[in-house]
């Protein structure tokens, strides 16, 4: 009962040990997955950087050569050199007129102290005219006829934008300066909403453009003391001490590029969740795919236990299956030379008794020849007295030419050779063995033969004849030689008994067909059989007649035979008195009953 229950316990466990083994394998599929969402991540967002880095500077580009070639207008130069109202009037328009065409945030002019004297906005509420912009670096570069470059955030506006300056010149004399203000806002928006974010930092290190609102001017780094002290000055920012950007670096994936003409780094940072979540889906599928694979295995595993189980109890079955065949087969030939050896002896035994049988029937038919010698030569020397008379007398017959009577005699000696011839062949039949197993034979005309046998001795004891058989031939199971050699067995132990009493002398035969076969009873009034008889008269042998007349085989030959026969010989004495012998025979299908004509007397 233990085995099954290791047998399934055990796939099990080896299924665990090998998920164990195998899950080190998902940590290189980690690695892989993560490489090539990085790497694919980092490609897309260099491309959106790129491109991003190209629009920025294009916008800047644009305008960077702008102030220096405005410088050169007459109208503005005017305004500078005599800033009376038409002159600045003037001005106003035709800057008004340039932003409208260049699309620039603002345009404007400044006198040497830093004063806006004209600017495109002159008519907005919060026009830059008169405005004092002295303290922007820009302006100082353009006074100091360099190109002036600076971010900073409108102090009217609250925009962010770049600016862009140069000095308006009259021949090496510097009379002012004009600026271009580049509006930079909108160059955030170009930024869609997507997870990664943008982040423009300019020379301190300070967020000026991002997609992430919370991140604007913070720093990146930390800020010196000259770079606090110009924030301060130039106030670039709506602060002027920038606090520290905290960003968590490992969950972000950052690109950067320099722009070398602003100072400026345009960082992309995309957040590590876009690779860690295909990751995720990867490993996940490829667990469920190890997973099914294990289980897929450890079916496999179990199925080809299961096999070798079956195979085993097969195995097993089959060489218990010959075993037993071999043990049975080992006693069925035992046994079978056991029945063979009995069959052997049983065969023996039975041509023993059968050839004892045959002796003692032998013996019993000369025994009765020999009781019968007395009247069988009676039989033959009768007629060879009567022959030798006949020829005799027909000797004399001769010798006085009575022919006529002569050949009577001669006629009768043949007659009497006919009747010789007949004894004797009835008594070579008697003596002859019989070779030939039962078969149908009428019971009349063995009867017969049996009574004419007798018959001269039945007639000279004056026995008379009581006969009660059927006219209808009765057929039994017997041969022919030996049912006549019984009859006469029985007739003539009867007319034994006959002989010790005086007359009247009976004898009577019955016969007819009863449910167990034919019977045959023979019933004289002798003395009946002694007591000792009764149960003895069977055996080979016995007899309680003188030494000369008995053999004692008679009975014991009959009772053979019929036994032989099938049937059944019943010995015993009639209430009457006398005795009472009882012939049972099996019975046969009707045939056709001729008389042998050997046999006829
Ligand atoms: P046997 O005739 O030579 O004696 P059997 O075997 O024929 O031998 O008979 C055995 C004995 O059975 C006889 O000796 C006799 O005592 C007895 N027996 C046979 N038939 C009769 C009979 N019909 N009546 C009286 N006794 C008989």
């Amino acid at each position: 009962m233990t085995r099954p229950k290791l047998s399934r316990r055990q796939p099990w466990r080896t299924l665990a040990l090998l998920s164990l083994l195998l899950l080190p394998l998902l940590w290189p599929l980690k690695h892989l997955a993560e490489r090539y969402y990085t790497d694919q991540l980092l490609e897309q967002n260099r491309q959106t950087l790129d491109l991003y880095v190209a629009n920025l500077l294009g916008t800047l580009h644009r305008y960077e050569v702008l102030p220096a070639i405005l410088g050169d207008l007459p109208v503005l130069r005017r305004a500078l050199e005599a800033p009376h109202p038409g002159a600045v009037d003037q001005a106003n328009r035709l800057l008004e007129e340039l932003r409208a065409r260049t699309g620039a945030d603002v345009l404007y002019l400044m006198s040497p102290q830093g004063i806006t004297l004209a600017a495109s906005n002159w008519q907005d509420a919060d026009s830059f005219v008169n405005r004092d912009f002295a303290f922007r670096p820009y302006f100082r570069q353009a006074m100091r006829g360099e190109l002036g470059r600076f971010f900073g955030l409108g102090t009217t506006s609250g925009k962010r934008g770049y600016y862009f300056s140069a000095a308006v010149r009259d021949g090496q004399a510097v009379l002012g300066a004009i600026v271009v203000k580049v509006d930079l806002d909108h160059t955030e928006t170009l930024w869609g909403n997507t997870p990664e974010q943008l982040l423009v930092t300019d020379a301190n290190g300070v967020v000026i453009l991002t997609s992430h609102p919370e991140w604007r001017y913070h720093a990146v780094r930390e800020l010196d003391s000259e770079e606090r002290e110009r924030i301060i000055q130039d106030r670039p920012y709506t602060t002027t001490s920038p606090r520290r950007l905290s960003l968590d670096l490992r969950s972000w994936l950052i690109q950067s590029r320099e722009l070398r003409e602003t100072d400026w780094t345009v960082r992309i940072l995309a957040p590590t969740i876009l690779v860690e979540r295909p990751v995720r889906t990867v490993l996940a599928i490829g667990g469920a795919t190890l997973l099914v694979l294990l289980l897929w295995l450890g079916l496999l595993l179990q199925r080809r236990r299961h096999l070798i189980e079956r195979m085993a109890l097969d195995a097993r079955a089959r060489e218990e299956l010959e075993g037993r065949v071999q043990a049975r087969t080992h006693e069925l030939e035992t046994l079978n030379s056991r029945l063979k050896g009995a069959v052997l002896e049983r065969e023996q035994a039975q041509q023993e008794l059968v050839r004892a049988q045959d002796e003692l029937l032998q013996a019993g038919k000369l025994s009765v020849l020999g009781t019968m010698s007395a009247s069988i030569s009676h039989e033959l020397n009768q007629p060879l007295a009567a022959m030798r008379s006949y020829a005799d007398n027909a000797g004399v017959l001769l010798d006085h030419n009575r022919l006529k009577e002569a050949r009577g005699n001669l006629q009768q000696i043949s007659a009497l050779t006919t009747r010789m011839a007949s004894i004797i062949s009835h008594l070579r039949a008697f003596a002859r063995r019989d070779q030939r197993g039962a078969e149908r034979v009428a019971l009349q005309p063995a009867l017969e033969d049996a009574l004419s046998l007798i018959a001269r001795r039945r007639q000279a004891m004056g026995v008379e004849l009581i006969r009660d058989v059927p006219e209808a031939t009765l057929w039994v199971q017997a041969g022919e030689t030996r049912l006549r050699q019984i009859l006469t067995n029985l007739l003539s132990n009867a007319l034994d008994a006959l002989g010790d009493i005086a007359s009247p002398r009976r004898l009577h035969i019955a016969a007819g067909l009863f449910e167990d076969g034919v019977r045959v009873s023979l019933r004289d009034n002798g003395p009946g059989f002694g007591r000792d008889a009764l149960g003895r008269a069977r055996e080979p042998f016995f007899t309680t007649k003188a030494s000369a007349e008995g053999l004692g085989l008679g009975l014991a030959i009959c009772d053979t035979l019929v036994s032989a026969l099938g049937g059944e010989l019943r010995l015993g004495n009639h209430p009457e008195g006398g005795a009472c012998v009882e012939l049972l025979l099996q019975g046969a299908a009707p045939g056709t009953a001729y008389p042998n004509e050997d046999y006829l007397p």
